[in-house]
């Protein structure tokens, strides 16, 4: 396994040559200092699963905060160092990489955050959620490239399995499902059975304890993924979001492509409120603002959905309107929420407003107003609305048409 690994480790595609220097000077500096140095978690599965590894997780034995100290004068950069936990982030000019303290983990109680102490990899490696995130990879001096699976992680990975490290493993920490979902549909793999059975009204009940903060941080990092939707399904099959919120309601699975959003749409794309969006869009507003309460939503977030939301039920009151009624009623919203509320009603009205209408402008400006004569006040602005909604209407249609309805109103 050592001679793959080492290939696999050395490939660019998976880990881009600027990371694999950082590799290589992190490895230096921990053993001139001799402390054991490993690659560790998501880095270790995505690289023998043949995925470009995204971030790199990096535990020493030995105080963490020593060997960025010793980066840092080496190499350059940055350090913050946490005391508390013995962790630090090392900054440099491309990249920023977390650098752990090997630590052990205990729970006081159900759900709690956990009470950490340093401690040796291989408790490191057991703290940990499932067994293929349980793997390391030592990059210390000689021992660069040797592996450390004491969980059969690799096994685990070759067949596809998802498998917690010990039975309390959901009870202590109810996050831990909503990871196994990610990985399952992730990489359709399959939830080990025992695993599974480990889903159970105890670890349940733990979940529906814990803080909005925690849930709406699993939730975000589904919507991010690919398969997204697919995954708020699999968890709504499960049932547990009713021991959220009761509110909560299933995610309508004709709305899983939604999530993509059109490149050529000239609106940012937010995944995640795009998300919350197609979810949440048809509660009422009181189960709404009780819903963003339970999972802690920014207040952006939350008027992103009950723009949506509102938009959405005042379709059939628009639906005859004039361009210009359409583009003044729906302007104040945010352009997401009415990309959402597009997708999920077909309203082409509301396509042409981002595509289009949202864009026109007469060419007269207040200042040329004033050039006309006009005083200084709101008779400028409503000028200016009505020559806009005139463009909207199709009523004026060139610069010259603008020019002879300016002149017989001023
Ligand atoms: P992803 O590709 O989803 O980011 P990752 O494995 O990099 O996956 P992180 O959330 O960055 O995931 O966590 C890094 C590592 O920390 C994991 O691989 C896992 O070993 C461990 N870990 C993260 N969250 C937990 C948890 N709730 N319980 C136990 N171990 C965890």
């Amino acid at each position: 396994m050592t001679t793959d690994l080492l290939r696999l480790m050395r490939d660019p595609n998976l880990i881009p040559s600027e990371k694999q220097t950082l590799l290589s000077d992190i490895a230096a500096q921990a053993a001139a200092l001799d402390m054991p140095c490993y690659l560790v978690g998501g880095s270790v599965r995505d690289l023998l699963l043949g995925r470009p590894i995204n971030d790199l997780d990096i535990i020493v034995e030995g105080d963490a905060i020593n060997l960025g100290e010793a980066l840092v004068q080496k190499i350059g950069g940055k350090l913050t160092p946490h005391h508390k936990f013995h962790t630090a982030i090392w900054h440099q000019t491309t990249d920023t990489i977390d650098l752990i303290t090997a630590r052990k983990e205990t729970y006081s109680s159900p759900g709690a955050l956990p009470t950490v102490t340093p401690s040796t990899i291989d408790d490191d490696l057991r703290r940990r959620d499932f067994t293929i995130n349980a793997m390391a990879i030592r990059l210390d001096g000689d021992h660069y490239g040797e592996s450390l699976d004491p969980l059969n992680g690799q096994k685990d990975l070759e067949q596809g399995i998802i498998r917690v490290l010990h039975p309390r493993s959901f009870v202590d920490d109810p996050t831990r499902i909503f990871r196994a979902i990610r990985y399952e549909q992730r990489y359709a793999f399959d939830i080990d059975p025992a695993t599974f059975n480990l889903i159970n009204s105890e670890s349940l009940g733990v979940l529906g304890g814990l803080s909005g903060e925690r849930i709406r941080h699993e939730v975000d990092l589904i919507f991010e993924e690919e398969h997204s939707a697919k995954m708020i399904l699999r968890a709504n099959g499960l049932n547990f979001f009713e021991r959220i919120h009761l509110d909560l309601p299933p995610f309508n699975p004709d709305y899983a492509e939604f999530l993509d959003m059109d490149p050529t749409l000239d609106i940012p794309a937010d995944r995640i409120a795009m998300g919350y969006m197609l979810w949440f869009m048809e509660l009422t507003e009181a189960s709404i603002q009780s819903v963003a309460r339970r999972l802690c939503f920014t207040s952006d977030l939350e008027d992103s959905v009950s723009d949506a939301s509102r938009l959405n039920r005042s379709l059939p009151f628009l639906a005859d309107s004039k361009p210009s009624e359409w583009s003044f009623a729906i302007e104040k919203l945010q352009l997401l929420s009415i990309y959402a509320v597009y997708l999920v009603s077909g309203q082409k009205a509301l396509l042409d407003y981002l595509v289009l209408w949202r864009h026109v402008k007469p060419h007269t400006t207040g200042d040329d107003l004033k050039a006309r004569g006009l005083q200084p006040g709101p008779r400028i602005g409503e000028i200016l609305t009505q020559l806009r909604a005139a463009w909207l209407d199709g009523s004026i249609n060139t610069a010259q048409e603008e020019k002879e309805w300016l002149n017989k109103i001023t």
